[in-house]
């Protein structure tokens, strides 16, 4: 029977994962079930075994409590193995991602939300596609983002349009870290060893051949998001860091055409000087223009300083995340 692993990171989703878990195990039940009219495989035998290996990202909630519950209570009778591991604080979800992905085993591996915004009932569907097809991943996206802050919405859809001009890597507006991929797309993904992780370009950098399946967004049943305008920000400025040097080029074009146009100004108030005599007025202007020079070179220092920044902690090398605990049944290096 092939393995299915599903890779899910959570922080502080003690209200989220009882129902995570319970919609997990509806759906492989009724997968299994030969009854239901759930999209089945070709034939009822490669309906996959299935692991889940939540990556506790450093809770400071209930979250751990539930998953060594889980993994100590055989009696719960779940349809699919539980595995997990325990960060010694919150490293992110990029790290969350890394981690389980290193952990799973399977010959196939989804990554998904614990808040059921990347909704369990579509696992079937995409596992279907995937495997009688020769796509190596079934991708999501959400084409809708209701219940959204309509000004995360927007920045979103600005974030997405900005990166896919300036980044050779395709970065799909709308996608989800709601993916289905085959052993050899993981294997590419956990081989690339950078410390700043944007899963987003990551997936399109390692290329393979990638199907988008689209949903209407679901809204979290509990809990809260973890994101607010600020992380976002940051957030878009370490994906676009990560995923292209546009802006580097573009403080240098800048730079380049500021001292042309400097040049020129230099050039006509010489001659208009040499014509005219020297009126000794003019004074606001030129702040302005000191101001506004000023302020370019900040940026284009701050630009650069971003990349700087970026390489700084490349070099480090330090480990995306720590493991603190992890469920007993791990077994080191297998598969
Ligand atoms: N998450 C995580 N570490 C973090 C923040 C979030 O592992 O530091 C997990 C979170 O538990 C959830 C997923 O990442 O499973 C998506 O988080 P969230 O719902 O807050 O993001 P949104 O859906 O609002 O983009
Ligand atoms: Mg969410």
């Amino acid at each position: 029977m092939p393995l299915l692993s599903i890779v899910v990171p959570c922080y502080n989703e003690q209200y989220v994962l009882p129902l995570f878990v319970e919609e997990l195990s509806r759906v492989v039940r009724s997968w299994r079930d030969p009854e239901s009219n759930i999209s089945r495989t070709p034939s009822p035998g490669d309906i996959p075994e299935v692991e889940v290996i939540f990556v506790d990202d450093g809770s400071i909630d209930g979250t751990l409590a539930f998953l060594k519950e889980l993994t100590e209570e055989p009696a719960c009778n779940l349809p699919f193995h539980v595995r997990w591991v325990s960060f010694s604080r919150n490293f992110g979800k990029e790290a969350g991602l890394l981690a389980g992905l290193k952990e799973a085993r399977g010959d196939f591996v989804a990554t998904m939300d614990a808040d059921m915004q990347d909704p369990p009932s579509l696992l079937p569907s995409l596992y279907l596609q995937l495997i009688t097809s020769d796509y190596d991943n079934i991708a999501t996206r959400r084409v809708s983002r209701t219940g959204e802050p309509p000004i995360r919405s927007a920045c979103a859809r600005l974030f997405y349009r900005i990166v896919s001009h300036i980044s050779q890597t395709e970065i799909v507006d709308g996608a989800r870290d709601f993916r289905l991929m085959r052993r050899s797309m993981v294997d590419a993904i956990i081989s690339m060893p950078e410390y700043n992780r944007f899963s987003k370009g990551i997936f399109g950098w390692v290329g393979f051949k990638t199907k988008w399946v689209a949903f209407e967004n679901v809204e979290r049943p509990a809990g809260e998001s973890h994101w607010n305008f600020w992380s976002l920000l940051l957030y878009a400025i370490d994906g676009i860091v990560a995923f292209s040097t546009a802006p580097l080029s573009i403080a240098s074009i800048a730079g380049v055409l500021l001292c042309f146009v400097a040049f020129v100004a230099l050039a006509f108030i010489l001659v208009r000087t040499l014509l005219f005599g020297d009126p000794v007025d003019g004074w606001p202007s030129l702040v302005c223009i000191i101001v506004f020079l000023g302020g370019i070179q900040l940026l284009c220092l701050g630009i650069m300083g971003q990349y700087l920044a970026k390489t700084y902690l490349e070099t480090k090398r330090r480990p995306p995340y720590i493991i603190r605990e992890q469920s007993p049944d791990h077994r080191e290096g297998e598969r």
